[in-house]
């Protein structure tokens, strides 16, 4: 398969921008009416995400190592939309004729071949994955909101207890939707390690005209059952191969799974150091310092540091989350989560200040990945 014919095309084709994922959901719903109902009445989202991924599996085309386990993450998440086996030839050849149609004279036969293979390929991994998750897992977990608590005017820490066993592993995130809202998933970061009594923890932050994250600030209540699709995600769990201290860098709701990194370390027991820094622009938005200062006062290893960047009379660390990270780094590997903007700028600040690019983990909380509705 040549990647880089892959890659090139791809790039060609994605400077059309919005032009093309409304090609290819007319081109699918035309050649396939059948497939109209699983997708949302408003395909405006839709349309960014479907880029976006399609965007991350070419530009990893000739990365297997790292394309395989999020293929096989994104067959298992997406069992939850019913998909099923039938459906990926359909989204192959409305693809193939997308390409087509924005290539012109570029689209050659060799051109046409590397992409089929390299479709049927992707198509595999998620086929195979989601048929062995259907052996043992069901398409998505429910769990049953036990409280929800309002910590700021626009953010949420929400417990829920799963209504059977959820493996996941630190870090990562499940997407999620609001039953009684029926229908439209996001991914939020499970904000814990996993717990003998099957609760989760959600930080959500309500973002203006937001449908999920409006609903699960202001709309949930105990009682209420959330829809929980396979966890995915990487790029925030701990790999056998990082045995040494942590230097974990929040931004807002960012903390939710680097707290679960936290209790991974406290479950793990003593051995790591783990410095969090948790950025704010004012002091009223660390929605959960109480809870953060208690730990760090019953575990001698973790250190708890919030920087407060918008507010010139807070008394503690004025500043940016990673600039007061910086004061503490000594060599350990580095987690940073948080908004788009705020990941980009603490990750171009860390490698400015000398910490190897292989020691910083980052994952950013955009509104793009996987193909949700
Ligand atoms: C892997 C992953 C993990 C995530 N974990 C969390 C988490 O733990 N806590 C959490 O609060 N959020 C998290 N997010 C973000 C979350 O998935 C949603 O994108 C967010 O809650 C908005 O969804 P919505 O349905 O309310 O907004 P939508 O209806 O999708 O969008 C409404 C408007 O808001 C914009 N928008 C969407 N998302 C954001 C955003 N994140 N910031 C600013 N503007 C946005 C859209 O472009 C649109 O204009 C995560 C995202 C990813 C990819």
């Amino acid at each position: 398969m040549d990647a880089q014919a892959l890659k090139d095309s791809w790039h060609q084709v994605s400077r059309s921008g919005d032009q093309v994922p409304l090609y290819f959901y007319s081109a699918l719903f035309l050649m396939y009416p059948e497939t109209r109902n699983m997708f949302p009445v408003s395909m405006a989202h839709q349309r960014d995400r479907l880029v976006g991924a399609l965007g991350h599996i070419v530009s990893n085309v000739d990365r297997v190592n790292e394309l395989v386990p999020f293929l096989q993450q994104l067959g298992r998440d997406h069992r939850k939309f019913s998909v099923v086996a039938d459906h990926y030839p359909a989204v192959g050849r409305a693809l193939l004729a997308t390409l087509e149609h924005f290539l012109g004279d570029r689209w050659t036969p060799a051109l046409a071949q590397a992409w089929t293979q390299a479709y049927d390929l992707v198509a595999q991994v998620m086929v195979e994955a989601a048929a062995e998750a259907a052996k043992t897992t069901p398409p998505w977990w429910e769990a049953e909101v036990i409280s929800h608590e309002l910590r700021t005017l626009e953010t949420a820490v929400i417990r829920a207890r799963m209504k059977y066993q959820y493996p996941f592993q630190p870090g990562q995130s499940a997407s999620v939707s609001v039953v009684k809202r029926s229908g439209r998933w996001r991914y939020y970061s499970m904000a814990n390690a996993p717990r003998q009594d099957n609760t989760i923890d959600l930080h959500v932050r309500m973002v203006d005209g937001g449908a999920v994250s409006t609903a699960l600030v202001l709309g949930t209540r105990r009682g209420d059952i959330l829809r929980l699709g396979a966890p995915v995600g990487d790029r925030l769990t701990l790999r056998p191969d990082m045995p040494g201290d942590l230097l974990l860098i929040a931004g807002g709701t960012g903390l939710a799974p680097l707290k679960a990194l936290v209790e991974q370390a406290i479950f793990g027991g003593p051995g790591r150091k783990v410095d969090l820094i948790v950025g704010a622009r004012t002091s009223r938005d660390l929605y959960d310092l109480d809870t953060l200062t208690k730990m760090d006062a019953e575990q001698p290893w973790l250190t708890v540091t919030p920087a407060v960047s918008h507010d010139p009379f807070y008394r503690g660390n004025r500043g940016y989350a990673v600039d007061v990270a910086l004061q503490s780094w000594r060599g350990q590997e580095v987690f940073v989560c948080g908004s788009e903007e705020m990941v980009r700028a603490t990750v171009a600040r860390l490698l400015d200040a000398g910490v190897p690019a292989d020691q910083i983990h980052f994952d950013e909380f955009t509104s793009e990945r996987g193909l949700e509705s």
